[in-house]
């Protein structure tokens, strides 16, 4: 038996390709994105009462990861990308249905579009329903996770002279918090977790319209070299 869903709004994020990305929301608190509701989700009626709530669950779909034959053990990158576990067991993109699921911070609501910001979804997200958190039932302080016991731990990130200075200039004409985008995502350390690579190897991403570029001048160390428009 098969279920059709249709998605009640897609995100407008900061997020432009996979890389780079938090592997979860509140990671990178200045991840902001709208979702934008389409009909008939779009009328204030959809939301009204919204504006009580601090947090919500996006249900949605990894639809840049869809895959038609279903997988029974992923490698998570939080694991290192070698060890194997059980799809059940992990948060992967790889799912029988390809749903993910995140908890953002609600800043604004208008009729037609939720203000976001915590996110870890791609731009064009496509969402298939939005909860009101409820902190005493989703919250579980005794609960545990021996596999994700703890946040991904920090690294430095560090600035060339000439980067930082672009970083605020394109922040002030986006109006968004770029360089504290820019520091929250790569303290992730965005490399697959495998790869030690050799100090002149340039990585690069795209947050809004930016493209940002960085290298590993230590192997725990983060050097960001510029940040240009990207159009
Ligand atoms: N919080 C969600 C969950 O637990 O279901 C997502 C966790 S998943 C490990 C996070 C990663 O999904 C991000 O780092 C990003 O690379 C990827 N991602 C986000 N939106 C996506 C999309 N629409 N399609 C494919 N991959 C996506």
């Amino acid at each position: 038996m098969s279920y059709n869903v249709s998605p009640v709004g897609y995100v407008r994020s900061c997020f432009k390709e996979k890389f780079a990305i938090p592997r979860q929301p509140h990671l990178a608190p200045a991840a902001r994105g709208v979702l934008e509701l389409v009909p008939p989700f779009d009328q204030g009626e959809a939301v009204a009462g919204l504006e009580q709530v601090s947090h919500v669950w996006l249900l949605f779909l990894f639809h840049q990861a869809l895959e038609d034959k279903p997988r029974l053990k992923v490698r998570p990158p939080r694991l290192g990308g070698n060890t194997s576990m059980g799809v059940f067991a992990t948060r992967a993109t790889h799912r029988p249905n390809g749903i993910g699921q995140s908890v953002v911070r609600l800043e604004k609501v208008e009729a037609g579009r939720l203000w976001l910001s915590g996110i870890d979804l791609l731009d064009g997200t496509p969402v298939l329903d939005i909860k009101p958190y409820v902190p005493y039932a989703d919250s579980v302080a005794a609960a545990v996770n021996q596999m994700a016991s703890a946040p991904p731990e920090a690294i430095a990130v560090a600035w060339a002279d000439t980067a930082l200075p672009q970083a605020h200039e394109h922040a002030l004409r986006l109006g968004e918090p770029l360089v504290e985008l820019i520091e929250q995502c790569l303290a992730q350390d965005p490399r697959p977790a495998y790869q030690v690579p050799p100090a002149e190897r340039v990585y690069g991403v795209k947050f809004w319209d930016v493209q940002v570029r960085w290298h590993y001048p230590q192997p725990d160390r983060i050097r960001v070299l510029e940040v240009v428009q990207d159009l």
